[in-house]
């Protein structure tokens, strides 16, 4: 099977954890170089301190895997679709809706593949739960997603700027199985977010969901950033049958009435990876903006209150 060159932008945290590892092992991938302003390289290879020096210096690597925070993430996209490459992006894919949306139009125009990656979609529970819910329907939605920033973003003084998202940063992965599993659509009721009063974007997120008819199901979530006593990555759904199901540990377990029905160890990048290969053999983008609408939505919507600083 043949390989394709590829360069990864942006070597924090999750490049690190798992895109340089799961490209290393992957026989449909060969890693060409980085680009880091730091100057992180990874086994040897060209490291770049833009991304303008790679594309001038190895015209061969045709694809990217941009992974810095979305902020910056809409300028990266479009300079690599210049350079003639195909686009993997980390989640949230952009801070606006109407960067997402330039960045659909300009690889449709420019003929390249992009792809929206949304990691917690790629879990076989995930996949077992949107089967159940098309089959038995739905009569509740909760959502319970708490987990410690200082654990999960260490020093990453980006989140709590304006487009770093905040606790919606892991909160809009609870959406994306949300709005992958849901047989209907969903849309945005009623928000609550708690800002740090020396912060810019929230700690704390109570979402109340609506869908389009009258009386339909009570959906709610609740996103926090200070739980220090472990993750608690929880949606229980009750179905139209009655049964309790629970999908848990971020989306990798599913439970039916207490009992096990799916567990599987996370696999999350290895699947990306699978099926960004399918969607280049196929010259395919695949980009769901869905979750993104539904946290713009609870920032349009949001009533602010501030609470206490945050420091790290
Ligand atoms: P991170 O550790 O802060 O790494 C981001 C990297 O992007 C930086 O180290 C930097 O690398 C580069 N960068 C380029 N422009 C930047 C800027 N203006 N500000 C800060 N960094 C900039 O962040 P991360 O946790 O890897 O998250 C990156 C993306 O992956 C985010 O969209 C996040 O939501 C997503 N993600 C994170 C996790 C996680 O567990 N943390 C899990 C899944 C997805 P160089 O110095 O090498 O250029």
């Amino acid at each position: 099977m043949s390989t394709r060159k590829i360069a990864v932008i942006g070597i924090g945290k999750i490049s690190q954890d798992q895109h340089l590892p799961v490209i290393r092992k992957s026989d449909r991938f060969e890693l060409a170089a980085t680009v880091s302003g730091r100057g992180v390289a990874s086994d040897g290879l060209p490291v770049f301190r833009t991304a303008g020096e790679l594309y001038r210096s190895l015209p061969e690597v045709k694809l990217v895997a941009i992974c810095t925070p979305p902020s910056v993430r809409h300028a990266y996209v479009r300079e690599a679709l210049d350079a003639g490459c195909d686009v993997l992006m980390e989640k949230p894919p952009t801070p606006t809706i109407s960067e997402l949306n330039d960045l659909v139009s300009y690889a449709e125009a420019k003929g390249r593949v992009l792809f929206q990656t949304w990691h917690s979609r790629y879990n076989r529970a995930v996949d077992r739960a949107r089967d159940v819910l098309a089959a038995d329907g739905v009569r509740s939605v909760r959502i319970d997603w708490r987990e410690s920033v200082r654990k999960w973003h260490p020093g990453q003084d980006w989140v709590w700027e304006p487009g770093g998202f905040g606790v919606c940063d892991p909160g809009i992965n609870a959406l994306s199985i949300f709005t992958k599993i849901m047989p209907f659509p969903v849309f945005v009721e009623k928000a609550d977010l708690k800002f740090p009063s020396n912060r810019g974007t929230p700690v704390d997120a109570t979402i109340r969901f609506k869908s389009g008819v009258i009386d339909g199901p009570e959906m709610s979530a609740h996103f926090n950033w200070l739980e220090e006593t472990g993750e608690v990555w929880t949606i229980t759904i009750e179905t139209g049958r009655g049964e309790t199901l629970a999908l848990e540990k971020g989306g990798t377990v599913l439970k039916i009435d207490g009992r096990t029905e799916v567990e599987a160890p996370s696999e999350e990048y290895e699947r990306i990876y699978e099926h960004f290969a399918q969607l280049l053999d196929d010259k395919r983008s695949e980009v769901d903006g869905s979750p993104l609408l539904l946290t713009a939505d609870a920032f349009l919507l949001g009533a602010r209150e501030n609470t206490d600083a945050f420091e790290w």
